[in-house]
């Protein structure tokens, strides 16, 4: 099995190779060139095991290039260190019969980008040194406030990395920006900049593609990568959870072997229901993928239409981390879609480059009709559904899941499809606690963030999350801010070259 890009069929790498280049050279992405199946017996056997050898058994199949003790150091080094503070990396909760909530929140940063993101750092070096590349990774980031943690909390202390950070002073939280500027760690450097988040990725790309800065990291024995979300080694750890779901509904008797489940995931770059699409495709029983959006619904439109068309108002929202309009994992589901034609997916995205749209053919919107259902959820309705869910089942959702529970109970009153459903929830509601205390009924003049998470604690009795309680007594390391035109120098700075 080989990795190749959606772009150019005749570009072929390992795992390995196509986990430390990120993006391939052609502006593809990289695509296993062989999907490997998952019986139902072996999914049984799996609801029987923990988390971790759960992990194993589907990385063993897409990383045929690593060693099964490659991966199990991998895998114990992100989901058994202790940094989730669930033993099971994952809960399932069940709100109703038929109706479960998928956290995958109880990692560091209190997001699901956790779950790629703690192994990641070990899927990277491991490739670094299988490609044959003697050379310490730097990972750069622009963030607007999610990703910036969760990479940082994934690449602390990993053996052979450094990290930096670049965030927009005025353009992240006050939880957000104090969960950064407190981080622990010897390897990792952030670094507030004077404009806002397209100044901060326009840096970071610049840096990143410059061949006379490549050629002084390689003098001094360094090479960039990145860790953004269309890295395989992100897609391969969510294909874990969806598989380990399936597992553990039939392990607890609430779905017999082989019925179907519908998967809802809140969606914003495409990643996280990709990844449920590729445990589809491994033999997991799905029925309907429901992809939710909030008022940015560009896919909503898509899936129902396949016309892909960016060309409409921005908004931002209350579920932050879905305000996008290019959605760049939709290129690997297209390729799968489309037959695996590369010169058509080049002409597609050309297409969008230039016009900011594109039409899908009428085999891909039959065939997203049958795989898909999509809806989206109005900021009023995003909180209409974390008061109603909080009402009904005591239970509180973050903004990002609510979302996803709107777009659901869309699905069901429009199809009466009462299929077993797993909602994907995408972070605390303690992330968000002045958006979903508006919802709850609960607004007012609250300090700071930390009196707001009493606040939400007193309402939902949900426990606060030790990684945003424990920020409370922690000191800002990284208070400083750099001009634009600085970024560079805090790299080298960071690196200690000269
Ligand atoms: C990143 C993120 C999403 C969107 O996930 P994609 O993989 O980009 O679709 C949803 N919810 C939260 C909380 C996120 O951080």
């Amino acid at each position: 099995m080989y990795y190749q890009s959606t772009r150019n069929s005749d570009l072929r790498v390992s795992s390995a190779e196509a986990i430390v280049s990120g993006i391939s050279k052609d502006g593809g992405l990289f695509v296993p060139s062989e999907i490997p199946s998952v019986s139902l017996e072996e999914l049984k056997r799996l609801g029987e095991v923990g988390y971790t050898e759960r992990a194993q058994a589907v990385f063993s199949k897409f990383l045929t290039d690593f060693t099964a003790d490659e991966i199990k150091n991998c895998i114990e080094s992100a989901y058994s260190s202790g940094s989730f503070e669930t033993e099971n990396v994952m809960e399932l909760k069940e709100l109703e019969r038929g109706v479960n909530i998928l956290e995958l929140w109880h990692g560091p940063t209190c997001a699901f980008k956790d779950m790629a993101l703690q192994i990641l750092p070990h899927l990277l070096t491991t490739s670094v040194k299988k490609a044959g590349v003697d050379k310490k990774v730097c990972i750069l980031v622009a963030t607007s406030g999610d990703t910036g943690k969760a990479a940082l909390e994934g690449f602390k202390d990993a053996p052979g990395t450094e990290i930096l950070v670049f965030y927009p002073e005025n353009g992240v939280s006050a939880m957000q920006k104090l969960q950064m500027t407190t981080q622990e760690g010897k390897n990792v450097g952030v670094c507030a900049i004077k404009g806002n988040f397209d100044d901060a990725q326009t840096g970071v790309k610049k840096i990143f593609t410059d061949p006379e800065v490549a050629k002084v990291l390689s003098d001094n024995g360094i090479m960039f990568s990145s860790a953004n979300s269309i890295n395989w080694g992100r897609l391969a750890p969510q294909i874990v959870y969806y598989v380990s779901s399936y597992a553990q509904l039939v392990h607890d008797g609430k779905i017999a072997l082989g019925d179907e489940i519908n998967i809802v995931v809140p969606t914003g770059n495409f990643g996280n229901i990709l990844a449920a699409y590729y445990a589809k495709l491994m033999g997991v029983p799905v029925k309907k993928l429901i992809c939710a959006s909030n008022s940015n619904n560009v896919l909503t439109d898509f899936l129902r239409t396949g016309v892909y068309d960016r060309n409409r108002r921005f908004y931002t929202t209350i579920s932050p981390s879905m305000d996008i309009l290019v959605s760049s994992n939709l290129e690997r589901l297209l390729w799968h879609l489309c037959g695996k034609d590369s010169e058509y997916i080049s002409g597609l995205f050309a297409e969008l480059s230039k016009c900011g749209r594109f039409e899908a053919s009428e085999d891909i919107k039959k065939a997203l009709k049958e795989l898909f259902s999509a809806d989206f959820c109005t900021e009023d309705e995003t909180k209409a559904a974390i008061a109603e869910v909080n009402k009904k089942y005591g239970y509180t959702v973050d903004t990002h899941t609510a979302v996803a529970v709107g777009a659901y109970k869309k699905y069901v009153q429009a199809t009466g499809d009462k299929t077993t459903a797993v909602i994907a929830s995408t972070a605390s509601p303690y992330k968000f606690p002045a958006a979903v205390l508006e919802a709850l009924g609960a607004k007012g003049d609250y300090r700071d963030e930390f009196e707001m998470a009493d606040k939400l604690c007193e309402i939902s009795g949900m426990k606060i999350p030790r990684a945003l309680s424990e920020l409370k007594n922690k000191k800002p390391r990284f208070t400083g801010s750099v001009e634009k035109s600085e970024m560079l120098e805090a790299v080298y700075s960071l690196l200690k070259i000269k």
